[in-house]
């Protein structure tokens, strides 16, 4: 019998380049392959008659061999194997490259289910190429059923992992149970042995689904329990006490260009009040693209280094990061607030109005001495780059950084052992159960309104030929010394896509449409100094039409440009779309956001919402609704493998895994011991928080 901690070496046929494939997909115990989710499912359940199976479907078949023979073919190494099935309805040729030793296997009389997409090959004809086939008559692995598709590594094949799962599940000893019974009845949670069986063998997608919500349950337990014990430790080791000065505060609102809105008092008034206390600040500011997060950012920063301390600002891109520099300093200036911009391939420094660049040794200096504001990408991270007297930590758009990243911002940066201020900025509105899975206990302040003036950017669906009214209104922008954006899916030239990617449309619109403009291209692949270079002549108005991809999608602040041209709308996500949007409307000049695309249908019922609805949240939710599966939070959220199981519309297990977690810690709380009595579970926490740090 085997055991879940035992290495997968002790599965029966496991060869040495099937425990390397493993051990690259971090699976190196029984447990690890049981808890390791399938990509997706291969539906083989359906079982036809010859006669019946359709070119296109998938399908299984049952019959017997009639022949099987290997057929000519021109190229040298290269052999078709082709055997034809019958049943009582009709013949079938199923054919197999390569593989002459199915020869022997394949032979007439024998009952065999073939199990594969039914083709129509010009040479071929109708039949199966190259599809699963296994003996009928014993407990089939395929036929009839759901297939699990994994994740492959080194020269493992689907088939023999499937094998080897259905091994280790049918010779694993007794499986314990980790979650309280209660908890099970509760939630409708299957038991742990249960949820393997229906993950990797699956009668059907309702039994795979069951056996990933269980999965699911588990993993966010893990992540609440490992979050929220770290911040219980957070709290304990206090946080930097920055003293509220009002004289400071008054002086810099006086500075500003323009009079704060209401909710940016507010949401500066609160968090003042936060880092007046000596435990750390956990606040998101939540507002719409164009509603003012920037300056309340600032103005805390600010207040920070006038207390003495460092603050410093994580951008998600070196465009932004070059971006927020140049804005913070017409903030700074005035109070002579020293700040410094780190990029991979930019170190500068600013004061007052001066500029200059930095050699790594000075940087490193700056740093040593803190008492400064930094800005920069994930560079900043890197040894040596955060002042040990970091008090206030901010994340910009956070949604493009995982929980790794927070928490090099935050733990064990100070050397007093004190935890920064944190504060985190983005227009994604996140629905309350998933900001709470995420960050934990955390306070919003949300920017509701628009600074005054600002118009509503009108947005126009343009549907194949209609794109030339948005190239008429481009025109006209362009003629009012106003700049227009046009946004692409895709850097590379795919055809095969229908993706007008951003290098060929710049070439198109260049010769076609916008002939005459000045159109700029900007696109993640470039180098530092060209993005910069580019993004510098599109700021001064050099530039008439900026064509791009998604590296504008967030933060991008021109107020001269009023149109955004998205071209391939349907690619994009919802809220992204909403993100592009927020990149125009942000002066007083009206702003009009064109959708193009070429596809029809329910991808077209998307495109209308976002025509329609002006509102970021809306957005996000329906976005939400319309995912559905397939969208898994590890990689969207935090960039690497954190949930397997879980989904971002598991919001009902998200909540129920918080309170879970909640009662769990309280049980220790009582003797000080978290987790004590929950050895599993202590031991799996342990675990997660080496590997992926959170806060
Ligand atoms: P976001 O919330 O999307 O990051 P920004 O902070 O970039 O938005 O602000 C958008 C624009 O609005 C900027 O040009 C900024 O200078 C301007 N702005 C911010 N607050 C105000 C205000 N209270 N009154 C007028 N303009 C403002
Ligand atoms: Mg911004």
């Amino acid at each position: 019998m085997l055991r879940l901690d035992e290495p997968v070496s002790f599965i029966q046929g496991a060869t040495p380049s099937v425990r390397r494939a493993w051990e690259t997909l971090g699976i190196k115990t029984i447990s690890d392959l049981f808890e390791a989710m399938p990509r997706r499912y291969d539906d083989y359940s359906k079982i036809v008659p010859i006669r019946q199976a359709q070119t296109g479907e998938v399908v299984t078949i049952r019959g017997q061999i009639v022949k099987c023979v290997k057929l000519p073919t021109f190229r040298k190494r290269f052999q078709i194997i082709r055997a034809t099935i019958r049943d009582e309805t009709g013949t079938i040729a199923a054919n197999f490259f390569n593989q002459v030793w199915l020869m022997d296997e394949l032979v007439p009389g024998r009952d065999v289910f073939v199990s594969g997409k039914i083709t129509t090959h010009p040479r071929y004809g109708k039949g199966l190429i190259g599809p699963l086939w296994e003996p009928a008559g014993g407990e089939a692995v395929i036929a009839g059923k759901l297939a699990p598709v994994y994740g492959l590594a080194g020269t493992l094949v689907q088939k023999t992992y499937r094998r080897l799962v259905r091994y280790a599940l049918e010779h694993v000893e007794e499986i314990p149970e980790i979650l309280q019974a209660d908890t099970l009845t509760h939630q409708q949670l299957v038991p742990r042995a249960n949820a393997f069986a229906f993950i990797h063998t699956p009668k059907d997608m309702a039994e795979a689904e069951t056996g990933r919500r269980r999965l699911a349950f588990e993993e966010l337990l893990a992540y609440q329990l490992a979050l929220r014990s770290a911040q219980q430790e957070a709290v304990q080791a206090g946080a930097p006490i920055i003293p509220f000065d009002e004289r400071f505060a008054k002086r810099f609102v006086a500075s500003l260009p323009f009079t704060l809105t209401p909710d940016q008092k507010r949401a500066v008034w609160v968090a003042l009040q936060d880092m007046a206390k000596d435990h750390p600040m956990r606040r998101l500011l939540q507002g719409d693209v164009g509603s003012g997060k920037t300056v309340v950012a600032a103005f805390l920063a600010a207040h920070v280094a006038r207390a003495g301390w460092s603050a410093a600002l994580l951008a998600p891109t070196d465009i932004l990061a070059r971006q927020h520099a140049v804005t913070w300093q017409r903030f700074l200036a005035p109070h002579q607030i020293p700040m410094i911009l780190v990029t991979r391939t930019d170190k500068r420094w600013f004061l007052g109005r001066e500029e200059r660049q930095l050699s790594n040794a000075e940087l490193e200096d700056l740093v040593a001495q803190g008492h400064v504001i930094t800005i920069g990408t994930h560079a900043i991270l890197e040894p040596h780059r955060l002042p040990k007297d970091l008090a206030l930590a901010i994340v910009d758009e956070q949604h493009r950084f995982g929980v790794e990243q927070r928490e090099a911002l935050t733990v064990a940066v100070r050397q007093d052992g004190r935890v920064p201020h944190f504060l985190s900025m983005t227009a994604t509105p996140i629905p309350r159960s998933l900001a709470l899975t995420f960050y934990g206990d955390l306070d919003v302040s949300p920017l509701r309104e628009k600074p005054p003036g600002r118009v509503p950017v009108k947005t126009f669906l343009c549907v194949g030929e209609e794109r030339e009214r948005a190239y008429e209104v481009i025109r006209q922008t362009a003629a009012r010394h106003e700049r227009a954006f046009v946004v692409c899916a895709l850097i590379d030239p795919s055809d095969a896509l229908g993706v007008r990617s951003a290098t060929e449309e710049w070439k198109r619109l260049r010769q076609g449409p916008l002939a005459g403009l000045r159109v700029g291209l900007l696109h993640g692949r470039l180098k530092p100094v060209e993005k910069e270079e580019t993004m510098g002549q599109f700021v001064n108005g050099e530039l008439d039409v900026l064509v791009t991809t998604a590296v504008i999608e967030v933060g991008v602040d021109v107020p001269e440009a009023t149109v955004m041209a998205i071209e391939g709308a349907e690619r994009f996500g919802l809220a992204q779309l909403h993100q592009f949007r927020g990149r125009v409307g942000r002066s007083t000049m009206p702003s009009q956001c064109f959708l193009m695309t070429d596809t029809e249908g329910e991808a077209i019922e998307r495109l209308k919402i976002v025509a329609r609805v002006n509102d970021g949240l809306a957005l996000a939710e329906e976005d939400l609704k319309r995912r559905g599966s397939g969208d898994l939070l590890g990689t969207a959220q935090s960039g690497h493998e954190l949930f397997q199981a879980a989904r971002l519309s598991d919001l009902a297990l998200m909540t129920a895994a918080r309170e879970e977690a909640e009662r769990m810690l309280a049980v220790g709380a009582i003797h000080e011991l978290p987790l004590q009595q929950f050895p599993y579970w202590q031991e799996r926490v342990r675990e997660l928080r080496e590997t992926s740090h959170l806060e």
